[in-house]
């Protein structure tokens, strides 16, 4: 499955950032998807309620396309090294993470796969957008777990066992390692060796905090730019955000002049 997400215009920028600045990440993620999807606004295709539905990591492979169309293939950032604190800047490609993930499995079902293991029998659905929203007030990581495991599995059963109970810690694992394996983009981790003392880490790259970054960045540099041609010109916002980005920076030259 290829889903080429479009690039973001100035106007939809300026409504993201809006609408996403005083709201949780999750729901940002969601928001950039449905802007950004060029299936949304079409009858009949996906629906907020269908993208928090998809699995973390199809998500995560869709803000990537976002990012490389709309603010091109360069991730830059920065990690501080575990060790020593030294702070090293980071870049990577779009292409590179998408590429990772055997991506042509997206097609496959995922809302029903199997783990066998220890004599039981487990289907489960990979953890989705509201997963991570049920989870994501909670301090205790083995707490998280277990309901993001009580919510994505939908059936344990034991050959000839009535009430097969709760799984023990192999099962568990299993499930673990078969969802991470089925949702190769749900856990990008970055491989990182620090230039001043050796050490060498990964670090799991936030993909929504990545491009709200970038998001926010623009919005604020349209809404400078906005103030700066209207004064001079005395445009309307929705004039001068509709100008082709060309016509945008050569008024915004002229103005500041
Ligand atoms: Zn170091």
């Amino acid at each position: 499955m290829t889903v080429m997400e479009r690039a973001l215009d100035a106007q939809e920028m300026l409504q993201l950032w809006e609408a996403g600045r005083n709201r949780h990440p999750l729901d940002r993620a969601v928001q950039v998807l449905s802007a950004s999807s060029p299936s949304t606004h079409a009858p009949g295709l996906p629906s907020v309620d269908a993208l928090q539905r998809l699995s973390v990591g199809a998500r995560d492979a869709r803000l990537l396309e976002v990012h490389r169309s709309t603010f091109g293939d360069r991730l830059d950032g920065r990690a501080s090294c575990p060790a020593c604190a030294e702070s090293l800047e980071v870049s990577l490609t779009c292409s590179t993470l998408l590429a990772a993930g055997d991506t042509s499995e997206d097609d496959r079902d995922t809302a029903h796969l199997v783990v066998v293991e220890a004599g039981y029998r487990v289907t489960f659905r990979l953890p989705d957008s509201r997963d991570l929203a049920a989870i994501a007030t909670l301090a205790e990581v083995s707490e998280a777990r277990a309901l993001l495991l009580q919510r994505c599995v939908t059936e344990v059963a034991r050959p000839g066992d009535a009430d097969p109970g709760a799984p023990p810690e192999a099962v568990v694992l299993a499930v673990a390692a078969r969802m991470a394996e089925a949702d190769p983009h749900a856990e990008l981790l970055l491989d990182l060796e620090c230039p001043a003392c050796d050490t060498s880490w990964q670090a799991p790259l936030d993909v929504t905090l990545f491009l709200w970054a970038r998001i926010s960045g623009q919005a604020r540099r349209l809404l400078l730019e906005v103030d700066a041609i209207a004064r001079v010109y005395g445009w309307r916002e929705a004039e001068i955000l509709a100008l082709s980005p060309a016509r945008r920076a050569t008024y915004l030259e002229l103005a500041v002049g």
